[in-house]
C-alpha cells in the first residue's frame, strides 16, 4: 500500500476544512447519557414488533417514492401545517440547513443567528462559502432585538435562523421581539427568510407554524429526532410551496430512505405515545431543574427545551467529574464567552435523573 503523501491532501483539500477539527462525539459507552437531547423512551414493545413486521415488507430494491407524498401529507395533518403549505423533507434538519445554505450561497451572501445558538447554521455557512454573522444574546440569553436589528441592517442576510426554544440555552424568545425582526426582514431593515426552527417544538408546545401564512418570508423547520425518533434521520421544513420549490431543486435526490420513511409513517400514526413521552419528559424538565436550583452556586436558565442550562463555579471540573461517576453531559462554557461555566443536561427518565442529581450533589462536594 503506497503512503498518502500530506503535500497532495494539502493541495487538494481546503485550507478551512484541513483546520477544523471532526464534529467530535464523545464516547457514552457504559455511561448515563444526557448529552444529546434523546428521548430516553423507546416505542411499547408491542409497537415495536408491529414496525418490525411492517418494515419486512418494505422493497429494500426500489429507490424511495420521488419526493415521499405520503410521508409528506400524514406530516402536514399531523403537524397541523396551514392549508397552502407545503413540507420537504430533509435526512434530518441537519440537511434541510444545508440545503437552505447552499441555495442561498451566491458570492457575497451571509446567514444571520443569535449566538450562542446551534452551531450547524456557523458549520453549514461556512462549508458553503457564505458568510456568518453571529449576534450575541443579552447575559440572560434572551434576544437583543435592538442588535438583531443593527446586524441585519449592516449585513443584509440571506438567512435569519432563529431557533425556538434555542441551544444550547432552552430560551423561549420573546414573541414580540420575533415578529418585530420577521417583520423588519420583509424590506424594511433587509430582505431575508427567516427560518424558525422548531427542534423542541414537542417540549415548546408553542410554535410559529400557524402564523406560516402571515408571513412571506417565513419558513417553519422541524425534526422527529427530539421527539423520539433521533436514529430514522428526518427533518422537515415548512412554509410557501414557492420558497420550497427552489430549496428542492438542491435536495439529494432520494434523501429520504425507505425505512425512514415508513418508521416515520408508522410512528406518526402512533404520535399519542410520543407526546405522552414528551410530556413525562416536561414533567420531569421542572424537577430537575428545581432540585439543580436547590444547591447554592448553581444558577439553572429557564427552558422549553428537553434539556437545561446551568452555570457552575466551575463547569470543566464538574463535567470530570460526573464523567467519573458515569454520567456524560455536555460542557458548553468554551462555546462562546457568555456560556462561561455552564454545562447542558438532557432530561430524561425519572431514574437517570435521580441518577445525575445525586451523581451532580456529589460532583459539587468533592
Ligand atoms: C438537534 C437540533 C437540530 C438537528 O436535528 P436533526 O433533525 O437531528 O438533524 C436542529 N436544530 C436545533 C436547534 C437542534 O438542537
Amino acid at each position: 500500500m503506497s503512503a498518502v503523501e500530506p503535500s497532495l491532501i494539502q493541495r487538494i483539500i481546503r485550507d478551512d476544512v484541513r483546520a477544523m477539527g471532526a464534529y467530535h462525539v464523545a464516547d457514552s459507552h457504559g455511561m448515563v447519557k444526557l448529552d444529546a437531547m434523546e428521548n430516553p423512551y423507546r416505542l411499547p414493545p408491542a409497537l415495536r414488533r408491529e414496525l418490525a413486521d411492517l418494515l419486512a415488507e418494505v422493497a429494500l430494491n426500489r429507490y424511495p417514492v420521488p419526493s415521499s407524498e405520503a410521508l409528506r401529507g400524514e406530516l402536514k395533518r399531523v403537524m397541523q401545517v396551514p392549508a397552502g403549505m407545503d413540507v420537504l423533507l430533509g435526512n434530518g434538519s441537519d440537511e434541510i440547513i444545508s440545503m437552505l445554505t447552499m441555495a442561498v450561497a451566491r458570492a457575497g451572501a451571509k446567514v444571520l443567528a443569535p449566538v450562542p445558538g446551534f452551531v450547524m447554521y456557523a458549520m453549514s455557512a461556512q462549508f458553503a462559502g457564505v458568510g456568518f454573522v453571529g449576534v450575541p444574546l443579552r447575559a440572560d440569553f434572551t434576544l437583543d432585538r435592538a442588535a438583531m436589528l443593527a446586524a441585519m441592517a449592516e449585513h443584509q442576510p440571506s438567512i435569519i435562523y432563529l431557533a425556538y426554544p434555542n441551544n444550547p440555552t432552552g430560551t423561549l424568545f420573546d414573541a414580540a421581539d420575533m415578529e418585530a425582526i420577521i417583520h423588519a426582514a420583509q424590506g424594511e431593515v433587509c430582505h431575508s427568510l427567516v427560518v424558525v426552527d422548531e427542534a423542541y417544538q414537542p417540549f415548546a408546545q408553542q410554535s410559529w407554524m400557524p402564523r406560516l401564512p402571515e408571513f412571506g418570508n417565513l419558513l417553519v423547520m422541524r425534526t422527529v429526532s427530539k421527539l423520539g425518533l433521533a436514529g430514522i434521520r428526518l427533518g422537515y421544513v415548512a412554509g410557501d410551496p414557492a420558497w420550497l420549490a427552489e430549496i428542492d431543486k438542491v435536495r439529494p435526490p432520494y434523501n429520504v430512505n425507505v425505512l425512514t420513511e415508513a418508521t416515520a409513517l408508522f410512528a406518526l400514526r402512533h404520535v399519542s405515545v410520543l407526546d405522552e413521552q414528551a410530556a413525562q419528559l416536561r414533567e420531569q424538565r421542572s424537577r430537575v431543574a428545581s432540585a439543580l436550583a436547590a444547591h447554592a452556586g448553581v444558577t439553572v436558565f429557564p427552558s422549553a427545551a428537553n434539556f437545561l442550562l446551568l452555570r457552575v463555579p466551575d463547569a470543566a471540573a464538574i463535567f470530570e467529574r460526573l464523567l467519573a461517576r458515569k454520567v456524560l453531559i455536555k460542557n458548553v462554557s468554551k462555546m462562546h464567552p457568555l456560556l462561561a461555566n455552564c454545562l447542558r443536561v438532557t432530561v430524561s427518565t425519572p431514574e437517570e435523573n435521580a441518577q445525575f442529581l445525586e451523581a451532580f450533589a456529589a460532583s459539587l462536594q468533592d
